[in-house]
C-alpha cells in the first residue's frame, strides 16, 4: 500500500490552494491530490462557457499547477474513509495510506423535488466537464429557456444565455433576484439591467412544475401565479449542499449548516484530517454563529489556513465575511460583509453612508461610469461590518478592500481617512473618493 505524507481529497479551488500551500510549507512531503473528473474546472467560470467562452474546455485549471511542484495528481473517486487505519480506498479498491488528510470534497447542486425534475433538458450546474458539455449542445438547440433561481448563479447564466440571443426568463421565489446578497436597492439596479439585457423577470413567483411532451422531453414550466411559461431547457440554480458523504460514513462530526465540522485551524474532530472549501463548516465573522455562506474565495482562504497547518498549527480562520462581485452586462456589483437586512437579523444597530460618483477624473475621461457604494457602521462602535458596490469594472477590488476594512474592523473615522491612491485612468477623484465619501456621509448621522 502506498503511504503518503498530505492527501488532499478534491481538485478545485480548496484542493489545488491546499496542496499548493503545503508545498510551500514543507519542500520534501509527498503529496497527493485525488479528484473524480478528468479536468479540473474553473468553477465559477462555468456560466462563462455558454456565452464568452463558448467552450467548456476553455474553463480549465491546468495540472501544472500541480506537477510543477512535485504535487501528484491522481484522477479516481475516494470510496471510503478509514481514520483510525488512516487509510482511504479508491474505486477500484486501492488503499492510499497518508500521514494528514485534506477534504476538499466541496459541495453538490441542491435539486429541487419538483415534479418533472428528471425530464430530458432539465439541467442543475454540474461541475464536470461531460455534463457540461451536454448543456452546451442543448443550448446549441435551444430557444426558450427558463432558469429556476434568480441567485448570482441564475444572473450570471441568463447574461450569458442572452449573449447567444435566446429568450430567456429567471423564475425567482423572493421578491427580487440577487435578494439574498444584496439589499433592496442594490437588487433593484440589477434587476434594471438584466430587463435592459433582454431577461424576463418573474419574481415573487415559484416554479411549481416542468411539464414534458410526449417524448420526455421539457416544454414548459408551470408558475405559482398560474402561467406556463413555454421551455425547450429548463436550468436550475437554487444553491448548493456540502459533500459529505465520505466524512460523515468515516464517522466524522458534521456541523449545524451540514458541513463537516471544523475549528478555528480547519481541524475536523480527528486532528490528523483537516477539511476546507464549500464541504466544510463555515462560522460568521461577525457573530461567529454556523454560516451558510460557499463561495471559491472562501474556499480558498480556508485552503491557506489547512494547507500550513497540517505540518504545525500556525493559522487561525477568523471567520466568513463574505466579499463577492458578479456582472450583467457593465454593471458590476459587489458585496463585502453584511447587508442591511442580514445586520438587523443578526441583531445589529446600525448606520449607513453612501455616496454616488464618477469611478474616473475628470468625468470626461473614456469610459468613465458612475458607482455607487454603501455602507454599514455599527451604531455604538462605529465599525465597519458591511458594504455594496455598484459600478464599472473596479467594483470587485472596491468591494475587496471594504471586506480588508472590515475584517480590520475600522472605524468610520478611519475608513474616511484611510490611505488610498487615485489616478484619472484609473480610479474616482481624491475630491469624492467613494469609500471615503460614504464614509464621511454615514459620519453625519451617528
Ligand atoms: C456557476 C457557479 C458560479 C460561481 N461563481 C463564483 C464566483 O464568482 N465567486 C466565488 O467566490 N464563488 C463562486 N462560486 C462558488 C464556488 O464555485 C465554490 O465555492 C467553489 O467551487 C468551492 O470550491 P471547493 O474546492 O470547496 O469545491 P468544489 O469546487 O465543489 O470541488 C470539489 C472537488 O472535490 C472532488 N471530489 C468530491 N468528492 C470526491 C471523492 N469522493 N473523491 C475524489 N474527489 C472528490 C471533486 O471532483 C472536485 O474536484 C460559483 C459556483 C457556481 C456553481
Amino acid at each position: 500500500m502506498k503511504k503518503i505524507d498530505l492527501l488532499v481529497v478534491g481538485g478545485s479551488a480548496a484542493g489545488i490552494v491546499a496542496a499548493l500551500t503545503a508545498r510551500k510549507y514543507n519542500k520534501n512531503a509527498s503529496i497527493i491530490v485525488v479528484r473524480k473528473e478528468g479536468k479540473a474546472l474553473v468553477p465559477c467560470g462555468i456560466p462563462y462557457i455558454y456565452g464568452t467562452l463558448k467552450d467548456p474546455a476553455k474553463d480549465i485549471i491546468p495540472d501544472k499547477l500541480l506537477l510543477d511542484k512535485n504535487i501528484e495528481v491522481v484522477v479516481d473517486e475516494v470510496k471510503s474513509l478509514n481514520k483510525d487505519e488512516k487509510t482511504v480506498t479508491l474505486s477500484k479498491g486501492e488503499k492510499i495510506g497518508y500521514g494528514k488528510l485534506i477534504l476538499a470534497t466541496g459541495s453538490v447542486p441542491i435539486v429541487l423535488p419538483l415534479p418533472g425534475i428528471n425530464l430530458k433538458n432539465v439541467f442543475t450546474v454540474i461541475k464536470d466537464i461531460p455534463y457540461l458539455q451536454g448543456l452546451m449542445a442543448a443550448i446549441e438547440k435551444a430557444r426558450d429557456v427558463v432558469i429556476i433561481g434568480g441567485g448570482f448563479i441564475g444572473v450570471e447564466f441568463a447574461d450569458e444565455f442572452r449573449k447567444r440571443g435566446l429568450n430567456v426568463t429567471i423564475v425567482e421565489i423572493l421578491p427580487h433576484c440577487l435578494q439574498l446578497a444584496y439589499d433592496e436597492d442594490f437588487c433593484v439596479i440589477a434587476e434594471k439591467k438584466l430587463t435592459e439585457r433582454g431577461v424576463n423577470l418573474k419574481t415573487n413567483n415559484k416554479a411549481e412544475e416542468i411539464i414534458g411532451d410526449e417524448s420526455g422531453k421539457v416544454k414548459g414550466v408551470k408558475l405559482s401565479s398560474g402561467e406556463t411559461l413555454k421551455a425547450d431547457l429548463v436550468l436550475v440554480g437554487v444553491g448548493v449542499r456540502p459533500n459529505t458523504e465520505l466524512a460523515i460514513n468515516a464517522g466524522l462530526r458534521i456541523g449545524e449548516q451540514k458541513g463537516i465540522w471544523v475549528d478555528e485551524y480547519m481541524r475536523t474532530s480527528d486532528e490528523d484530517i483537516f477539511a476546507a472549501g464549500d464541504c466544510a463548516e463555515k462560522y460568521s465573522f461577525f457573530t461567529k454563529k454556523p454560516s451558510a455562506l460557499r463561495l471559491a474565495s472562501i474556499a480558498a482562504r480556508e485552503a491557506r489556513i489547512a494547507g500550513v497547518n497540517v505540518f504545525g498549527l500556525r493559522r487561525k480562520n477568523p471567520g466568513v465575511i463574505g466579499s463577492f462581485s458578479t456582472i450583467i452586462g457593465d454593471l458590476a456589483l459587489g458585496v463585502a460583509g453584511l447587508t442591511e437586512r442580514q445586520a438587523k437579523e443578526a441583531g445589529f444597530n446600525f448606520v449607513t453612508g453612501s455616496a454616488t460618483v464618477l469611478d474616473k477624473h475628470p468625468g470626461a475621461m473614456p469610459e468613465c461610469k458612475e458607482m455607487r457604494v454603501k455602507l454599514l457602521f455599527e451604531k455604538a462602535s462605529k465599525v465597519l461590518i458591511g458594504g455594496q458596490v455598484a459600478g464599472g469594472p473596479t467594483t470587485a477590488e472596491v468591494t475587496n478592500i471594504l471586506a480588508a476594512l472590515i475584517e480590520k474592523k475600522a472605524t468610520a473615522e478611519e475608513v474616511a481617512i484611510f490611505q488610498y491612491g487615485t489616478h484619472p485612468a484609473l480610479t474616482c477623484s481624491p475630491i469624492n473618493y467613494q469609500i471615503a465619501e460614504a464614509a464621511e456621509d454615514a459620519l453625519t448621522k451617528f
